[in-house]
């Protein structure tokens, strides 16, 4: 990972920078901030400007073996530790650590260094569990840093979430920590750090991240997902600075505009009474993921609330946006007071028999069905 990859937090980058062309590299930091803010894509920026041999003044220059082994997550003298848990195919008794994992570990921080530690945990299929940082992973790290290095100068141990890390396990790394073999550095990447054991946080030079300034934020945005400069910037305030939280809030939008898209056919059929078209369209449906007939049925509920809104209140509605204005003022003129509870009910009614696990195909048959007799009411 280039510094330059990583999202604004340019006055952090320059002064890491500096530290290592001036050979004063701390030799344990604790990166930390909110989740989201880059704490794990500026240590591995870090990590890569140390090994890469023909660095610039402000960053590594990325086409390097050691860059290219850096980039690949592979490099031999960078570690990587991880909050793990047993699995189906690593279980208790194999004492799961990092290195079981660390096939899945490049794959996502690859996709995405700002990985969220749920990300990870469902990466992993472990959502239910939580992870942690054992005393057998504690005796993998002193092991690893008997070695010298095997091609860099240093060798680099970066440990990912240390507030997982139990007592047993901080025990047996306190004196590593605190008089490290020659050429070590610890980079432990935090985003609660009162939850770390206090010996060890004492033990490390913080370096804070703040939230990613909004200008970065907005660009990165735009470049990514060719959004206007408006919407984009929209969404890194909504974000407040965190880059996971803007892609969840992209990626709830996408859902929102199927949904829409969905409502709108269903509704403009059922008024035209175009059976074949609703009859696909209530296959479709049944083929969607259960979550997302979910959350299309609220969608849809809400929908018919706001145009019934819309409707009675000639026009003030705060929670619809651009076409799904559009949508209702159109759609509005058919929802009134003498179908507007069928309708709610039809939707409320799918939810219920959703969650008790009904049919899927009779469901949503059903209520194309019968929101094309209640439309013309
Ligand atoms: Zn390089």
């Amino acid at each position: 990972m280039l510094f330059q990859s990583v999202i604004g937090q340019s006055e952090l980058k320059r002064q890491l920078a500096q530290t290592v062309r001036e050979g004063r590299i701390a030799h344990a930091q604790l990166f930390w901030g909110d989740e989201g803010c880059g704490a794990l894509p500026l240590a591995l920026a870090l990590a890569q400007y140390i090994h890469c041999p023909n660095r610039t003044e402000e960053d590594a220059c990325g086409v390097c073996p050691a860059c290219n082994k850096m980039q690949k997550l592979i490099h031999p003298d960078v570690h990587f530790v991880t909050p793990v848990n047993s699995t189906k195919e690593i279980t208790s008794d194999k004492k799961p650590v990092t290195d079981h994992f660390l096939a899945q570990w490049r794959e996502a921080v690859s996709g995405n260094p700002y990985l969220t530690e749920q990300e990870w945990y469902k990466t992993l299929g472990i959502e239910n569990k939580q992870g942690n940082i054992s005393v057998h992973e504690a005796s993998r790290i002193i092991e690893k840093l008997n070695y010298k290095p095997f091609e860099a100068e240093y060798k680099i141990m970066i440990i990912w979430l240390p507030e997982r890390m139990n007592k047993e396990a901080a025990n047996r790394l306190l004196k590593l920590m605190e008089e490290p073999p020659d050429k070590t550095l610890f980079f432990l990447v935090s985003r609660d750090i009162m939850r770390i054991i206090a010996t060890i946080r004492s033990r490390t030079q913080p370096v804070r991240l703040l939230p990613i300034e909004e200008d970065a934020l907005t660009q990165k945005l735009q470049e990514q997902f060719a959004f206007p400069e408006a919407h984009a910037r929209k969404l890194a305030h909504a974000a407040a600075g965190s880059y996971s939280e803007a892609l969840r809030l992209v990626q709830s939008e996408k859902e929102t505009d199927e949904h829409f898209e969905r409502f709108a056919v269903l509704m403009r059929s059922a008024y035209s009474v175009d059976g074949l078209t609703l009859m696909t369209w209530a296959e479709d449906a049944a083929k969607w993921g259960r979550e997302q007939q979910k959350s299309f049925l609220l969608y849809a509920e809400r929908m018919i609330r706001e145009s019934f809104t819309f409707n009675r209140q000639a026009g003030d509605v705060v929670y619809l946006l651009g076409e799904e204005e559009t949508f209702a003022k159109k759609f509005a003129p058919y929802v009134n007071e003498r179908n507007v509870a069928g309708l709610y009910n039809i939707f409320n009614t799918a939810i219920a028999h959703l969650a008790q696990n009904g049919n899927a195909k009779i469901l949503f048959t059903d209520l194309a069905m019968q929101t094309a007799r209640l439309i013309r009411a």
